[in-house]
Formats: C-alpha cells, sequence, structure tokens
C-alpha cells in the first residue's frame, strides 16, 4: 500500500502514521518526493490494514500498490532516482559512463585502462576481480588481488570503482575496495546475495539474467531494496534468444519500459549485450538516444590478449571515438554524458 500524507504533514503525524504501520506488523519506507511525502508500506497485510491507516492524523488517502515490486515501482515515486558516488552520478540530466575492462589483469593494465577512460569523459571505472565464468577452466579473476589493483586505479585518477561480488561471503570485502556493487547476470536471481548487498551502503548496479522477464528483474531489485539499500541501478545487457548474430540480443526497448514502470536508473551494456567489438559504437548512442542513464563498456588496453571478453572491448581509440559520439547523442537530449574530455 502507499500512504499518501498530506502536503502539510508535521514529522510528528509522519511518525505517529510509520509506528501504526508497525503496530500492524507491516514496514514502512519513507519516500520524501518533491511534491509529496508517502509511506510505502509493505508486508503481508491484515484485514482492516487500509482503514486503520486511512484515519490516521494527516493521511491524505491508502492506496493499494497494483505492481508485484513495491519499493521499485513508479507509483510510490513519480520521480526518477538518482544514484551518485565519487566520480559517479546516473540519472536526472546525467549519463553515467562505467568503463574498463572485463578483468583486472595487472596492476598495470587497471590503471592504464583508469587514465584512458577517464581522459575520454567515463565517470566510473570497471574491471572484475572476482569473475563469474560458464567454465570453471577460464580465468576467475584475481580476487582481492585485483580488488587491491582497483583500488589503486581509483587512488590515481579520482575514479570511482564498480566491480562484481559473486557471493555473500565476499560482500564485505569487495565493499571496502569498492564504490558501486555489481551483482551480474547468472547471480540475478540469487536471492541470498541480494539480500546482503541490500544490507550495505553502496549502491548496486544489478544485471538482468539472460532468461528473466521484467517482472523478475524488478522483483530481484525489490529485493535489495527491501533491505534498505535504495540505491538499485537496472542493467540491460541482453538476453537469450534463437539469435545467433550477436551473443546475446540487445532489447533497448527495456529502457522506455523500465522507465514507465520504475523510478530506478537504468544502465546498458553494449559489450554483452552484442559481443562484438564493431557493434559497441551504434548500440552505445542507440542506448543514449533511448534514454539510458548509463553505459557500462568494456575497454581493454590491448583487446587481443585480454584474459576475457577481448572480443567485444574496445581500445582506447575506439572508446575515445564511441563517448565523442555518444556526447553529441546526449546533447541532442538534453543530457550531459559522463565528465568532459582531456
Ligand atoms: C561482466 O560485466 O564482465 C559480466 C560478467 O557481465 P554479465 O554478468 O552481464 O555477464
Ligand atoms: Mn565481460
Amino acid at each position: 500500500m502507499i500512504v499518501v500524507m498530506e502536503p502539510d504533514a508535521t514529522e510528528q503525524q509522519l511518525e505517529a502514521a510509520v509506528k501504526k504501520v508497525g503496530e500492524l506488523g507491516l514496514r514502512a519506507n519513507v519516500i520524501i518526493g518533491t511534491e509529496r511525502t508517502v509511506i510505502a508500506v509493505v508486508g503481508e497485510e491484515r484485514e482492516h490494514a487500509k482503514e486503520v491507516l486511512e484515519v490516521c492524523d494527516a493521511v491524505s488517502a491508502v492506496m493499494p500498490i497494483l505492481a508485484p515490486y513495491k519499493m521499485a515501482s513508479r507509483e510510490v515515486r513519480p520521480e526518477p532516482t538518482c544514484i551518485s558516488r565519487g566520480s559517479f552520478a546516473a540519472g536526472g540530466s546525467n549519463i553515467g559512463v562505467i568503463a574498463g575492462p572485463c578483468s583486472v589483469e595487472s596492476e598495470e593494465q587497471i590503471v592504464a585502462s583508469a587514465r584512458a577512460v577517464k581522459a575520454a569523459g567515463a565517470t566510473a571505472l570497471r574491471g572484475g576481480a572476482f569473475k563469474p565464468r560458464t567454465s570453471p577452466y577460464s580465468f576467475q579473476g584475481l580476487k582481492e588481488t585485483g580488488l587491491q589493483m582497483l583500488a589503486a586505479a581509483r587512488d590515481e585518477t579520482g575514479l570511482a570503482v564498480v566491480t562484481e561480488v559473486v557471493s555473500t561471503e565476499d560482500v564485505e570485502l569487495v565493499a571496502r575496495y569498492s564504490d558501486v556493487l555489481q551483482v551480474g547476470a547468472r547471480n540475478m536471481q540469487n536471492y541470498r546475495l541480494l539480500e546482503a548487498v541490500g544490507g550495505v551502503d553502496r549502491p548496486v548496479l544489478l544485471k538482468r539474467g539472460p532468461s528473466a522477464t521484467m517482472d523478475e528483474f524488478l522483483l530481484a531489485a525489490e529485493y535489495i531494496l527491501n533491505e534498505g539499500n535504495q540505491q538499485v541501478m537496472l542493467c540491460e545487457r541482453g538476453i537469450r534468444t534463437f539469435e545467433s548474430h550477436t551473443r546475446f540480443t540487445l532489447p533497448l526497448a527495456s529502457v522506455p519500459y523500465l522507465h514507465r514502470k520504475t523510478h530506478l536508473p537504468v544502465i546498458i551494456d553494449p559489450s554483452h549485450g552484442t559481443g562484438h567489438t564493431y557493434m559497441v559504437p551504434s548500440m552505445a548512442a542507440a542506448a543514449v538516444a533511448a534514454g539510458a542513464d548509463g553505459l557500462i563498456i568494456e575497454v581493454h588496453p590491448d583487446p587481443q590478449n585480454a584474459a576475457s571478453d577481448g572480443y567485444q572491448s574496445l581500445d582506447f581509440g575506439g572508446f575515445r571515438a564511441t563517448m565523442d559520439q555518444c556526447r553529441r547523442v546526449a546533447a541532442a537530449m538534453d543530457r550531459t554524458l559522463g565528465c568532459s574530455p582531456s
């Protein structure tokens, strides 16, 4: 349910309504909007809960939330959520740009990548230290050593670090070294991991599972929000279809659909979404034109010799050209892409 407060409700009246929600065995999440303050009420509803809340002081209306996801729904928060952490901002007028290699391979590789992507206008550095690979024989990442290299690259450039966490035991460790926690496509329905990242003070980049429906994707986000972490970004990274000309099929219609259904920012991954370097610049520009709030792009100093995903990675020159083009598209959309290049 959504409890809508009167515009002139006092702090005490809001507190009293929140207390009443608790007494009904439900959880209250206060959302202070520009126009109105609402309480998103979640949990198993008892009979007459709506009637009890309707008569609280300064409550103007109590309405059901129709979507299966509650906190993620646009019904509870009409205005878009903006997420920022250090150098990175996504949502509103900002299009955040996360760029870097698929995997952290060495300090030299990650620092060189950080310098190059920052100079081209990226606002965050990506790089996997824990890699969820389809085959157990593939490179699994440098783990904590990789996290230390990412932190060194942040010290060197000031770029916020986005990196994946693959298991609940590692959440605290990965959060210690990074600014944004990535939950990968393969883990989108790992509910214990979603709860664990919901309990830390870090934005989360949640990638869509390759065969997840939009409702499943939004309900996965709901697990994180329901633990109290409101800083969730949804990443469309392509889904599995019958097509084989691309690694996955990248549905850019996800952007307007998600913008209609949720207030959370939407990030597009044209690298995993296509699986081919040559397709990345066009799909990045198309994502910006479709209204994406951010991009995550794989960039490597020497793609041909990358430990993972080199075939879909841009080199430094390719990334700079892509950014220059996307910046012009962003300007046409009245938005700002990343930061100014140097
Ligand atoms: C990645 O970002 O390198 C990655 C493994 O992505 P996904 O989880 O979307 O496959
Ligand atoms: Mn990758």
